[in-house]
């Protein structure tokens, strides 16, 4: 009882978010925020920014006048107060974006790290100007920090821009870096929808845009910043994938089905790095299949916060309706290879698999736990890479073989930001292993790499 007395006003808590902005401002719009798992449960609300809030924000903004070792140690301690709250942290990833325990744990490590990388390496250079930095809901805490520490680092002026599935979690990100002593007109907050986004990469003032979300998103930015914004404002840009993996006959069985469950189903798919199409060699096909779908059926679905759970929901009914409605269609060309049975409440989509004749098929990504399916016979390799690269897409790549030539002639011609072999098709590590992808999935630089952080400052600029 004393247990759950200290841990109900968490979970029980209507949270009330709206802009954090240096000046005072006029309402905007109120939106509920709910929980995908639990339809009843009301997260809280959350205040969408104005167009006049906007402008407001871009008339306040201010570059941080500190020099990049103080810089430093305030993101320092703004990662201190993230680890020193983790409770109202995970009770928000679980609740307002569904993830499970794991992936809270994960997510606050990544976000901390980023901070404690920036932080290190805050550069000396002139910063460009005010950032404007969007992000997805997927990574509610990770890739929020990690846009907004990098652009902090580097001394510019910030307007965040959260997704509107996840305001409440970026609402007390920015509240506890405000505490450690990041500047309120330094490090401004901007809720809403995708309008809120177009008017801050429309205003002639935006000095530069960190993006991740979808790939068209990221095209309508470029073009408004090139109608808009001075010639050579920087865009990153991280987005989609249609990441593939090639199993081999003389793979280990239990390492690439191990691998295959955590790269297609983990965070209920929703990862750009996600795995999407698998190519499994023909003649192993059949039993490596029987594996799979066992290690399927082993999947809990669950609430998030239940240590159980391997699977939560997928983010809200607009998405879980998108991936229902491509699982029906494969249904009805018989191409639905197995399916786990669906809890009945909140946005759940149980782990499916969908057979296809290769990644040639895939139109879309589908951002959810579906893995498409295909097998290939000896010799074709070369063509399999051809096809993987003609998506265009180039974020992640897997490959599992025991042939050690195998992975020199496929690593020479994937064309992808990341590869994995003989392991799981998940993470980076923030300093060693930056993450990013190529074509449709992204500009550069990687986030968490050396080269991320010159991007915020003004080219050319001198030490
Ligand atoms: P996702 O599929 O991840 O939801 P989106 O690209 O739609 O991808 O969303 C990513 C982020 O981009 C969100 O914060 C969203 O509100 C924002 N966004 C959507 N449309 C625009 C736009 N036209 N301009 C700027 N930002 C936008």
């Amino acid at each position: 009882e004393a247990i759950d007395a200290a841990r109900d006003p968490l979970r029980k808590a209507q949270w009330k978010a709206g802009p954090l902005l240096a000046t005072d401002v006029p309402e905007g719009t109120v939106q509920e925020v709910s929980n995908p798992a639990d339809p009843s449960d009301v997260v809280g609300t959350v205040q969408h920014a104005t167009a006049d809030d906007v402008t407001a924000a871009f008339d306040a903004a201010r570059m941080w006048d500190a020099s990049p070792a103080e810089r430093g140690r305030v993101l320092n301690a703004a990662a201190d107060a993230l680890e020193a709250n983790l409770a109202p942290l995970f009770v928000l990833l679980a609740r307002e974006a569904g993830k499970t325990l794991p992936d809270c744990v994960a997510e606050l490590r990544e976000a901390v790290d980023f901070m404690r990388y920036y932080a290190a390496h805050a550069p000396s250079k002139e910063p460009a100007g005010t950032y404007v930095c969007i992000s997805p809901w997927n990574f509610p805490l990770a890739i929020f920090t990690g846009q907004i520490s990098a652009a902090l680092a580097a001394g510019n002026a910030v307007l965040a821009k959260p997704a509107e599935q996840t305001p409440l979690i970026a609402h007390l990100t920015v509240t506890l870096m405000h505490e450690a002593g990041v500047p309120a007109h330094v490090l401004q907050l901007l809720p809403g929808g995708g309008e809120v986004g177009a008017a801050l990469t429309s205003d002639a003032r935006v000095g530069g845009v960190a993006f991740t979300g979808s790939t068209a998103t990221a095209l309508k930015i470029r073009n408004s910043l090139a109608q808009h914004a001075a010639p050579g404002t920087p865009l990153i840009a991280e987005t989609g994938g249609l990441n593939a993996m090639i199993v081999d006959s003389t793979a280990l069985p239990e390492q690439a089905v191990t691998a295959i469950i955590e790269s297609a189903f983990q965070s209920a798919g929703q990862r750009c790095s996600a795995l999407r199409c698998l190519y499994i060699q023909e003649d192993i096909a059949p039993a490596f299949t029987a594996m799979l779908t066992g290690a399927m059926d082993a999947l809990a679905m669950g609430m998030p916060w239940d240590l159980s759970t391997d699977v939560g929901p997928v983010i809200d009914e607009t998405a879980r309706k998108g991936i229902a409605d491509h699982i029906a269609t494969a249904r009805a060309e018989g191409r639905l290879l197995h399916a786990l049975p669906t809890p009945q409440t909140g946005t759940y989509i149980a782990p499916t698999l969908i057979s296809v004749d290769g990644i040639e098929d895939m139109t879309r990504e589908i951002f959810g736990p579906v893995l498409h399916i295909a097998t290939f016979k000896s010799g074709r390799m070369h063509r399999i890479i051809q096809d993987i690269n003609a998506t265009g897409y180039g974020l992640t790549f897997g490959l599992h073989t025991r042939i050690d030539d195998r992975v020199q002639f496929v690593s020479d011609r994937i064309l992808a930001g990341n590869v994995y072999v003989n392991r799981n098709q998940i993470g980076a590590i923030v300093g060693s292993q930056p993450f990013g992808g190529i074509g449709l999935s992204g500009t550069g630089p990687k986030a968490g790499g050396p080269d991320y952080l010159l991007r915020f400052s003004r080219p050319g600029a001198a030490e």
